[in-house]
């Protein structure tokens, strides 16, 4: 097929399915077609990259030149970057095919993607059901076969979680893997950029484009990317898996249960050994996060003032008006809590007690991890403790909603790299195993997630 055909399908598919899903905030049918002539070009000339000519789609946290990058927000409604991300950026050079902007929960804050300013996002895999969040719209594109692959961020757990509830596989880079310059931020020290898509092979590919160093992020690193589709077909003898044995307690959903301990089988099948280890702050990463991501959300968000860009309220009386009005109109119910929340724990007086508190908590999590990768390769668990849930049963009780990421948010906070991938079903959902490994060890999860499937 020419990229062309490709690209004229997968716009046809969206027109035709996404009323139902509304995966998609944004369609770019004309550049879409454009780069797809111009990719078929250089592919006549010989001058393709693997990506040449593959449509995708960006999660509209990324900016992308001339096109709306809202972040689902009424305050980023008709914001319109001047300039690309990085990831934007390479996503372009290696001529791939931008088809669109995907839905997500606002500002990326939530785990069901029902709290977009553009509508919630609906799980191909029921109707009543969330596609989990905050990266909702890309899971849900892919697993309606929508998009082949699409961008995706998590702070803590927005790639992996809504992945496992949609029955594809998504990867969370090491902290400083790919670069955050444009990826519009949430809360610095957790957001990290990664891929979506049906299998690891095209999750491989798609980090080779995205992950490096880049000079305009200051928390960017500067090692060797290797090629991360060149190490997929090693074997997984003797790789050793350490199962925590807190992501593995009584309280779990013991269909969940028999369904990852299945999974885990099947990599012992394969050669790797499987022995317990623990994590035993594992209890402390919701609540810590909960302190840290707030804090660092108020901070990234005063930016949106109604005076530089983004939503401005009509006739402000004032300064403080215009500052209270614009922000009050512009962002959504969970922005404010978070912000409200954030703003006291970084407020004198109780800096102390709660952010620097939560801050020491991190470390610790982050030491169990390091005790962990003495004695194993890969740590393996569930993603999320449920299956996808029916659409609006959570969004009365924060609480509950914040227990969704109880085994993703750790490895944010430790800034360590996961991934997500099917393993089977519970309930007729798709529930994903999650596979954490070592810093920058990105190869080897990828290598053993392509075994596994
Ligand atoms: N669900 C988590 C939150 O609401 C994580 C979101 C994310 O990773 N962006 O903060």
């Amino acid at each position: 097929y020419s990229s062309v055909e490709l690209t004229r399908y997968f716009l046809d598919r969206i027109q035709t399915l996404d009323s139902k899903y509304n995966a998609f905030i944004t369609v770019c049918e004309e550049s879409a077609l454009a780069e797809a002539t111009a990719a078929d070009a250089r592919r006549a000339k010989g001058d393709a990259a693997p990506w040449t000519g593959i449509p995708f789609a960006h999660k509209d946290i990324f900016c992308t030149e001339g096109v709306a990058t809202t972040c689902a927000s009424k305050m980023l409604a008709n914001f319109v970057p001047p300039y690309d991300a990085t990831v934007t950026r390479k996503f372009k050079e290696a001529g791939a095919v931008c088809i669109g902007k995907t839905n997500m929960d606002e500002f990326a804050m939530g785990s069901s993607n029902e709290s977009s300013f553009f509508g919630k996002v609906i799980n191909p895999w029921g109707e009543n059901l969330v596609p989990g969040g905050s990266s909702g719209g890309s899971a849900a594109a892919l697993a309606a076969r929508l998009i082949p692959a699409a961008t995706a961020t998590d702070t803590g757990g927005s790639i992996r979680q809504p992945a496992a509830l949609c029955g594809v596989t998504g990867l969370k880079p090491t902290y400083g893997r790919v670069s955050r310059l444009g990826m519009i931020a949430f809360a610095s020290s957790l957001d990290q950029g990664g891929p979506m898509a049906r299998t690891a092979e095209d999750a491989a590919m798609m980090l080779n484009i995205m992950a490096g160093y880049d000079p305009l992020d200051s928390t960017s690193i500067d090692q060797n990317v290797p090629d991360y589709t060149g190490t997929l077909n090693d074997n997984l003898e003797g790789l050793r898996i350490g199962l925590p044995k807190e992501f593995f307690r009584d309280d779990l959903n013991p269909k969940m249960k028999a369904q990852i301990e299945a999974a885990v089988k099947e990599l012992e099948k394969l050669g790797a050994k499987i022995k317990e280890v623990s994590l035993p702050h594992t209890h402390l990463s919701v609540p810590a996060y909960y302190v840290i991501a707030p804090a660092e959300c108020s901070a990234n968000l005063s930016r949106f003032d109604g005076v530089r860009y983004g939503y401005r309220c009509e006739h402000p009386e004032d300064l403080e008006d215009l500052y209270t009005r614009s922000r009050s109109e512009g962002f959504g119910d969970e922005v404010k809590r978070r912000i409200m929340i954030g703003t006291y724990a970084l407020s004198a007086g109780y800096y102390d007690a709660y952010y620097r508190k939560a801050q020491q908590v991190r470390r610790l999590i982050k030491n169990d991890f390091v005790a962990a990768f003495n004695d194993v390769d890969l740590i393996a668990g569930p993603t999320t403790p449920t299956p996808a849930f029916a659409s609006g049963s959570k969004t009365d009780d924060p609480v509950q909603m914040y227990l969704e990421d109880i085994f993703t948010i750790s490895t944010n906070l430790a800034g360590l790299p996961a991934i997500s991938i099917p393993a089977g079903e519970v309930n007729g959902l798709p529930v994903g195993l999650q596979l954490i490994g070592n810093y920058f060890s990105e190869a080897r999860i990828l290598n053993a997630a392509h075994q596994f499937q």
